[in-house]
Parts: C-alpha cells; structure tokens; sequence
C-alpha cells in the first residue's frame, strides 16, 4: 500500500516537473525571442538617429527638387531652396525630412517602416497613433523604450518605439515648439515584420516523450517494487513447508480477532493441536517423510475447517493451532474432534504410534465467553495447551477443553 502511494506521489511529481520544466524552457524560448525582436529595433532606430546625426550636424543638406522630393512645406528657415548655375534648385532636407524619405524606402524594399512622432507635431502627418501615444507617455516618465509585437491579417510584425531626446541641433527648428536641450519631444517607432519561430512541437513530443518515458519507467519500477514487497511479505506470514500462515501470522491475526471479539461481545475459541508420537515417525520414516507428513497434516486441518473466518497456522514443529472467531466452546469442541476424525481418516500409516497405527492428532480447546472480556489472548493460547497436555495425559487422539475457561 505504501508502495503504491509512493508510486502515485512520484509519479505526479515527475508530471509536475515536467510540466515545470516545459513552460519554464518555453517562457525561456519566448524572452529570446523578444530580446532578437527588441535588438532590431533598436539597431535599426539608432541607425536612424546616427542619420539624423548626420543631417543635423551639416545644419540640413540640400538635394536637387524632384517630383518626389518637393520643398518642405514645414520646413520654416531662411534659405531653404537656392538657385545654382540659375538652373538646378536645391532644397533643404532636414532630418525629419530625411527620415520620412528613409522611411519611403525602407517600406518600398523592406517592409520596414519608420514613424517620426510627436504629442506636439510641427506636421500633421507626425501625429502620434493611440499606440505611440501612449509609449510617449512613458518616455516622458522616463522609460527608456518600449515594444510590442503586433499582427495584422497574417502579417506579424514587431513595433520598436524610443524617445527622441532634443539635441542643441534640434532648437533650430524646435526651440519655437518651447522644447528646451534634453527634453522628449517626441518618438521614433520602427515597425519591422517579425514572426515568433518557437518550435512549440518538436518541444512539446519532447517532453512528450521524456515524461512518458519517466512516467513508464516509475509505474514499471512501482508495480515491480510492490510485486516483490507483496511476495516477501507473504513469505514472511506463511510457513515455508507446509504452506499455511505461519506463527508470526497468528500472532497479528488474534489480536486482531481478539479485539473484535472483544468489541462485539462475541466468543473467540481457540484449538491447538499436535501430532502423536512425531518423533518416533521421523525416527521410522526418516525426516524427509516427516516432511511430507506435516505437510499432509496440515492440509487435513484446513480441509476440515468450514468458516471462511476460521484460521489455521502451524505454531511450531508438529503443532498446529486453529482460531474459530464467534465460536463457543461446543462448537470449537466440535470442530476439533471433526479435525481429529479427518486426520485419523486419511490413514497415514505410523506403525510405531501409540494411539493408532496411522498419523493422529491430539486436540486442546480455549474459549473467550462474551462474559469474560476481560481474559487476554495470550491466557486463551495458555488453556488451550493445558487442554492439549491433558488430551496427551489421557492418551492421545483425543480432544479436550479447558475448564478454566469454560
Ligand atoms: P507427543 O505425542 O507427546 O507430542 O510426542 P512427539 O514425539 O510428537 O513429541 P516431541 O516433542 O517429543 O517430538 C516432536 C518431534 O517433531 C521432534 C521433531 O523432530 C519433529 N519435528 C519438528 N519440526 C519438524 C519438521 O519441520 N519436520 C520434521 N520432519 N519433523 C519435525
Ligand atoms: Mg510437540
Ligand atoms: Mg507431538
């Protein structure tokens, strides 16, 4: 029984740490992943800001005007498209310029977008979505960035967004908005497509197959454990030559069925018999044949009785002893001399027996009367034998019963 409660713990606490080990190996795979999507990001915004760098050190550069690269409208300094040779007209590209034309690109080729923003926009179009809204928010609370990752129709991205910090370059165009050096003014977001690759089945039939494999190996080992502790446990409460319960088994079983006699004011009787003149069988028969004898013996006993709570043991070298629970004392007499009888009955041949030239048996009865709750088992085994030694006394192959308890 405890055996097979171990086995149930181990077994549901090998589940345990499996299922542990799973969602702490698979919180793991997901912290990588977003650790590569955070990476990118920032790579890729401060890419962005070294370009801006750039740009705002020269004070703005100037391009050739094209269809796709008009004069900038928000773009409110002194000299901002010149006139060379009196035919090319350059105009000023300032960084945010700069980085909506790198956006253009980016998303043209890579599918990466870039998102100047601000809770203060100069340019309309630079108005913070809900989601940089709120990540401007924390970047002026002092949170150094955030990320997200994002799904539209099949399309999984990852959105990297961080402060842009007002440079003394910046005031030239900024210094209006009443930004001072080091303020936030704003954001940069990068959305990039990025799908999680977390190997979720090659994981799960892993730990599949680890916990299985655990599992089979605990219940094997379990039932195995409990087979062997069930054999040895019977072979400690069963007699090795005659296979009935031992002396060790008795002993349990008359507590046991002392108490619930006692308990149900019910009679317990005891019968403890021996084998007449067994030394002279062995000394004729040789020890092998007393051997078999005793075991014929045995056997005889446990043929006779009829209860299913009647209980035989062998109590030592050739005596046996019978418990009969809720039994009174005519009745154990009874028993006793049907045992008797069936022994005499079977009619192995013992020429040198006083009693009979066959095996026989002498019988000593003991019975607990409801009335008398108080006699303690060991008493009862102790009538019993008294009662046996007269049965000797009186020539044997004969059964008699205690008066003392009777
Ligand atoms: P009584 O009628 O007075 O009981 O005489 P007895 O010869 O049976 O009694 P005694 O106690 O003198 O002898 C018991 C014998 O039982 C002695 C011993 O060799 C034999 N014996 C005890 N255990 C075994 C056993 O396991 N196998 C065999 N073959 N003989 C055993
Ligand atoms: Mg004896
Ligand atoms: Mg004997």
């Amino acid at each position: 029984m405890k055996i097979k409660r171990a086995t149930v713990l181990l077994s549901f606490l090998w589940i345990m740490i499996i299922a542990v080990s799973f969602f702490w190996n698979y919180r793991q795979l997901i912290q990588e992943q977003e650790r590569i999507a955070f990476e990118a990001g920032r790579s890729f915004f401060d890419q962005m800001i070294i370009t801006r760098q750039w740009n705002a050190i020269h004070g703005g550069v100037y391009v050739p005007v094209t269809e796709k690269t008009l004069p900038n409208p928000y773009l409110d300094v002194p000299m901002r498209d010149i006139i060379i040779n009196d035919t090319l007209i350059l105009t000023k590209i300032n960084p945010a310029f700069m980085t909506r034309q790198i956006s253009e690109i980016n998303n043209e080729e890579k599918n990466i977008q870039f998102h100047i923003t601000s809770l203060n926009p100069i340019r309309p179009e630079n108005k913070a979505t809900a989601r940089e809204a709120i990540f401007l928010k924390d970047f002026e609370k002092g949170i150094k960035e955030a990320g997200i990752f994002t799904k539209e129709g099949s399309a999984a991205s990852f959105f990297y967004m961080a402060p842009l910090k007002t440079g003394k370059s910046c005031l030239t165009c900024h210094a209006k908005q009443g930004y001072k050096e080091g303020d936030v003014r704003g954001g940069i977001s990068v959305t990039l497509p990025f799908a999680m690759k977390i190997p979720l089945l090659p994981l799960l039939s892993g730990y599949l197959l680890i916990g299985t494999v655990g599992l089979c190996g605990i219940i094997i080992l379990g039932v195995k454990l409990n087979r062997a502790y069930e054999i040895i446990k019977r072979q400690s409460l069963f007699d090795a030559l005659t296979k009935i319960p031992n002396r060790r088994s008795f002993s349990e079983t008359i507590v046991r069925e002392f108490n619930r006699s006692q308990r149900n004011q019910n009679p317990l009787s005891i019968i403890m018999g021996d084998i007449d003149n067994f030394k002279a069988y062995n000394d004729t028969y040789g020890h092998s044949n007393g051997d078999i004898c005793l075991n014929k013996v045995a056997q005889g006993i446990k043929d006779s009785l009829k209860r299913p709570g009647d209980f035989c043991a062998r109590y030592g070298g050739e005596e046996f002893i019978v418990i009969l629970p809720n039994t009174v004392s005519d009745g154990a007499i009874h028993v006793a001399e049907r045992i008797r009888l069936h022994i005499e009955e079977m009619g192995i041949i013992h020429e040198k027996s006083l009693p009979a030239r066959v095996v026989t048996l002498s019988l000593g009865v003991a019975t607990s009367k409801d009335t008398m709750g108080l006699v303690f088992y060991e008493k009862l085994i102790q009538y019993a034998d008294t009662a046996l030694y007269k049965a000797k006394d009186q020539g044997r192959n004969q059964v008699q019963s205690s008066t003392e308890v009777a």
